[in-house]
């Protein structure tokens, strides 16, 4: 099973290339506010939302105090189990973290924010890396 360091390695190679290789391709195909909210996403989706959250990994210990927003998900999840499905482990990890965050912006101004200002195009294109590292994490644990 590869380790924390291990992912984070592979997975930035992997970006770096994509990117490196569609650049080279057509500089017009990388649009530099969508490659930022790709890469902070990516970046997100690698150090922090990971498949490992469903265990005592480095990833959860990297929230810190905060951290203990994650137990019920770690509680929830079985390692390796449901938590690294490549399809829907990280929508569910986006979903549970999204349930948190907008009941916390209801208790705080008793209110849901606009429709329109959730689903913009650079919210979705980073929870895209966020789906994208956590579908290369999962690859990396399939094969080694
Ligand atoms: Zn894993």
């Amino acid at each position: 099973m590869p380790g924390y360091n291990v992912h984070r390695l592979f997975n930035y190679t992997v970006f770096i290339a994509i990117i490196s290789v569609l650049f080279a391709w057509d500089k017009t195909l990388v649009d530099l506010r969508m490659l930022l909210a790709l890469g902070a996403g990516f970046y997100i989706g690698t150090e922090f939302i990971t498949p490992d959250l469903d265990t005592d990994s480095t990833a959860i210990k990297k929230w810190g105090r905060l951290k203990i927003i994650m137990l019920p998900y770690k509680w929830m999840f079985t390692h390796r189990q449901s938590s690294h499905n490549i399809v829907y482990g990280a929508i569910v990890r986006i979903l549970y973290i999204s349930l948190l965050v907008l009941g916390l912006y209801y208790f705080l101004f008793s209110s849901l924010p606009v429709e329109n200002s959730i689903l913009s195009l650079y919210i979705f294109i980073f929870l895209v890396g966020i789906i994208i590292a956590n579908a290369l994490h999962v690859i990396l644990d399939t094969f080694l």
